[in-house]
């Protein structure tokens, strides 16, 4: 038996539920991994609340986690007991021990703990397909980044500073400019006390930004796509503040192109997971991308993980230890 956070109906942070559960055999092409640690996402939230839907309920909640393979199934050709694995994307991670499938595995370096390989794989993925691959962002990229201290935003200040592109940031609070400041954001703005658009424009000299990452979505989609120079790239890849609205194409004018990129369509090989892994694990190894494990909550605390995400209170990534 195992305990896991499960959730038997879509609702807010009380619907996580704690349980023991069976975990079983692997079967073909399975593996059994103790988990060490779990990441949490902003993702988990929309599968909470049934913003994204589940292919069925009740559910374990969660993506992404780091762990010792403790046993493999037939056809396991590459991992065997002791492997130290990392992972994101793979449903039923809020569990001390889970069965997973092999092949979204990634060997996590002896370089990189648990902990870190737990915090980093879903947010550091993204990052790296959404800079170099959803727009290839280059020292001449002048772009603007929504919730720039926070899990993915933390390592996009770095990625974007390692590239040598102009990160223009948002965020909620002094502190969080702060925070983003350090990790390399060129410019920060506090979307509290500074219109972002009027600021955009005044830091560009009007000319705009050439590519928009936004994943707050329904409360900053019009005022990022008044941030784009023309032929500008509007990557709309999370809803925090909530779904972006149908909106008419005409708010497309200047010859703006929009995305809805997700990291399982840019993963779905394993070769692309490998490829991607391997570049952000290099970054990470030779130090120049840091991952902020600035929260940690114990399994059964899941539910007070969620509230401080949801209430903007988390600053870089969140783990749960099992
Ligand atoms: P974060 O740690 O960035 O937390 C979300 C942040 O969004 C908050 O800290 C807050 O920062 C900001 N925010 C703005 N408005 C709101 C609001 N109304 N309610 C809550 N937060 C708000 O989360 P993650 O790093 O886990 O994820 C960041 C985003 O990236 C999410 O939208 C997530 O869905 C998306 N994502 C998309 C992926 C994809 O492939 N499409 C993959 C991974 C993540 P502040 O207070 O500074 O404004």
């Amino acid at each position: 038996m195992s305990r896991a956070v499960t959730i038997h109906a879509y609702g807010g942070p009380d619907v996580l539920t704690v349980e023991e559960l069976e975990v079983g055999r692997p079967g073909p092409g399975q593996v059994r991994i103790a988990q060490k640690a779990i990441g949490i996402n902003y993702i988990d939230v929309y599968q909470r609340t049934g913003l994204y839907k589940l292919p069925q309920l009740p559910a374990v909640l969660g993506l992404e986690g780091a762990g010792e393979v403790v046993e493999a199934g037939s056809g396991v050709g590459d991992l065997k007991v002791g492997d130290r694995v990392a992972y994101a994307g793979c449903p039923g991670a809020y569990s001390e021990e889970r069965l997973a499938p092999a092949d979204r595995m990634v060997k996590l370096p002896d370089a990189i703990s648990y902990e870190t390989g737990a915090a980093m794989m879903l947010q550091g993925m993204t990052v790296r397909y959404l800079l170099r691959q959803t727009y290839p962002v280059s020292s001449g990229t002048v772009m603007l980044f929504h919730a720039a201290a926070g899990g993915v935003g933390s390592i996009a200040c770095q990625w974007a500073r390692a590239l040598g592109a102009t990160m223009i940031g948002t965020v909620s609070s002094d502190e969080k400019a702060a925070l983003a400041r350090s990790n390399g954001c060129t410019h920060v703005i506090n979307t509290k006390t500074e219109d972002f658009v009027a600021r955009v424009a005044e830091i560009t000299g009007g000319q705009g930004c050439d590519v928009v990452y936004d994943s707050v979505g329904k409360d900053t989609y019009q005022g990022s796509l008044q941030c784009l120079k023309p032929r500008g790239l509007w990557v709309s890849f999370g809803n925090a503040s909530g779904p972006v609205p149908p909106f008419d194409l005409t708010l497309l004018r200047g010859s703006l192109f929009a995305t809805r990129p997700s990291l399982f369509a840019y993963t779905s090989s394993r070769q692309e997971l490998l490829d991607n892994a391997a570049e952000l694990f290099d970054l990470v190894a030779r130090g120049q991308i840091s991952i902020a494990v600035n929260h940690r909550y114990a399994l059964v605390e899941a539910a007070a993980a969620h509230r401080d995400l949801e209430a903007r209170k988390t600053t870089g990534s969140i783990v749960l230890v099992p």
